[in-house]
C-alpha cells in the first residue's frame, strides 16, 4: 500500500516483449448509452492491429450504470482495465489518470460518445510506425455542432494560437496517439490545472496530422455547456499564457501617453486662446474608461493569482475509489 492512498501508482512495467502496443484512454462520465457500442467498435480496431494492446476506461464519477458495465468487458486477446474516481473531476483529471495508469508503447485518447471513430486506430498507428511521436487528429468537418459552438471553438482555437508560445493545431482535440516517451514527459508535469490541449502540446516530439471527419454524438447528451467552456478557455489562457498581463501594461501605459497627449493639448489650448475648460461629457468619458481600464487589468491580475492559489494547494487532480482488472485469458463473466 502506498503512503499517499490516493494517488495512483501505476503498474511496474513488463518486459518489452510483453508490452502492450497500444493504449486506448476512454474517460467517460454517465455513458451507459454508447459504452457497450464504443467497446464492440474499439475492440474491433484493436483486433485489426493483430497484437495485444489495452483499453483503459476511467469512469469520472458516474452515477448511473456506466461503471458496472465497463467492469463486465472484456477480451480474449486485449487487456481491459477500469479505473474508478469518487465523484466527478472533469475529463482534464479522468486524461491524466489515464497516461498515468497506460503500460503500452503509445496511447491513443478516444471519446466515448465514439465522435473520434475508433476506426482511425489502424492509420494513427501506422504513423507511428512511420516516425511520429504525436499524431494529431484534425477535424475536417463538425458534424452535430450549431453554428454558435463551431464559431465560439475557431475564436478560441485563434485566441490560444495568438496568446501560447507552443502552437496549438486548430480542430485538434484530445483525440491523438502519443509514444511513451510523450506519455512520461506529460505525467511529469506537476501542475493541477491541466489545460490539456495545452499540456499535450507542451513536450514537442516529432508531429504528424491527420484529418478525419467527426461525427455526431451517437447517444446521451454533451457535458459541456457554454459557462463550462467559457472557464475552459479562461482556464487555458492563464494557464498557459502571460500575454493578458503584458496586454494590461501596454494599456496602462497608452492611456497614461494620451493622457499626457491630451494634456498637452489642452494647456496649448488654454495659454495661447485662453479657451475655458469645458466639457462634463469628456471628462466623465475619461473616468469611466480609465475605471474599465484598471478593473480589467485587475481582474486579470486576480486570475493569476488565483491560479497561484490553487496549484499552492497542492492537492491531488483525482481521487481514485476503484479499480477493475480483466485479464486477456478471463474467460466472460454472467451479468
Ligand atoms: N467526460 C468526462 N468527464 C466530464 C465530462 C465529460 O469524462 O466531466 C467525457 C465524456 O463522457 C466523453 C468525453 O469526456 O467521453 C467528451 O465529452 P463530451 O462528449 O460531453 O464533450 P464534447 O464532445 O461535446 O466536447
Ligand atoms: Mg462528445
Amino acid at each position: 500500500m502506498s503512503a499517499v492512498p490516493y494517488l495512483y501508482k501505476a503498474p511496474t512495467r513488463k518486459p518489452t516483449s510483453e508490452q502492450a502496443l497500444v493504449s486506448v484512454i476512454i474517460p467517460f462520465f454517465n455513458e451507459m448509452d454508447v459504452l457497450a457500442i464504443c467497446h464492440e467498435r474499439v475492440c474491433r480496431a484493436l483486433d485489426a492491429l493483430g497484437q495485444h494492446c489495452e483499453i483503459l476506461y476511467i469512469d469520472d464519477g458516474s452515477t448511473d450504470l456506466s461503471w458496472r458495465l465497463v467492469t463486465r468487458f472484456n477480451h480474449p486477446m486485449h487487456q481491459v482495465r477500469c479505473l474508478r474516481f469518487s465523484r466527478n473531476f472533469g475529463k482534464e483529471a479522468a486524461t491524466s489518470a489515464g497516461l498515468k495508469a497506460a503500460t503500452a508503447r503509445c496511447v491513443i485518447l478516444l471519446d466515448a460518445d465514439l465522435q473520434d471513430p475508433p476506426e482511425c486506430i489502424k492509420e494513427m498507428v501506422q504513423a507511428w510506425r512511420n516516425g511520429a511521436h504525436v499524431v494529431e487528429m484534425q477535424r475536417k468537418a463538425r458534424h452535430g455542432e450549431n453554428f454558435l459552438k463551431r464559431f465560439s471553438a475557431r475564436l478560441f482555437y485563434k485566441l490560444m494560437s495568438k496568446m501560447s508560445d507552443q502552437p496549438i493545431t486548430e480542430n485538434v482535440g484530445d483525440f491523438r496517439l502519443l509514444d511513451e516517451k510523450v506519455v512520461s514527459v506529460i505525467n511529469q508535469l506537476p501542475e493541477r490545472t491541466r489545460f490539456m490541449k495545452g499540456l499535450l502540446a507542451w513536450p514537442g516530439f516529432q508531429r504528424t496530422i491527420l484529418q478525419f471527419d467527426r461525427d455526431p454524438r451517437l447517444a446521451g447528451s454533451t457535458k459541456w455547456n457554454y459557462s463550462k467552456l467559457i472557464h475552459l478557455a479562461l482556464e487555458g489562457i492563464t494557464s498557459f499564457s502571460t500575454k493578458p498581463l503584458r496586454w494590461a501594461t501596454t494599456a496602462g501605459v497608452l492611456t497614461s501617453l494620451s493622457a499626457f497627449v491630451m494634456a498637452l493639448i489642452i494647456f496649448t489650448k488654454t495659454l495661447l486662446w485662453g479657451d475655458p475648460v469645458t466639457g462634463y461629457p469628456s471628462t466623465m468619458l475619461m473616468i469611466l474608461f480609465l475605471g474599465g481600464i484598471q478593473l480589467l487589468s485587475i481582474g486579470v491580475l486576480g486570475e493569476y493569482v488565483g491560479r497561484l492559489f490553487i496549484e499552492s494547494k497542492q492537492r491531488p487532480l483525482y481521487v481514485l475509489m476503484e479499480e477493475s482488472f480483466s485479464h486477456p485469458t478471463c474467460t466472460h463473466q454472467e451479468l
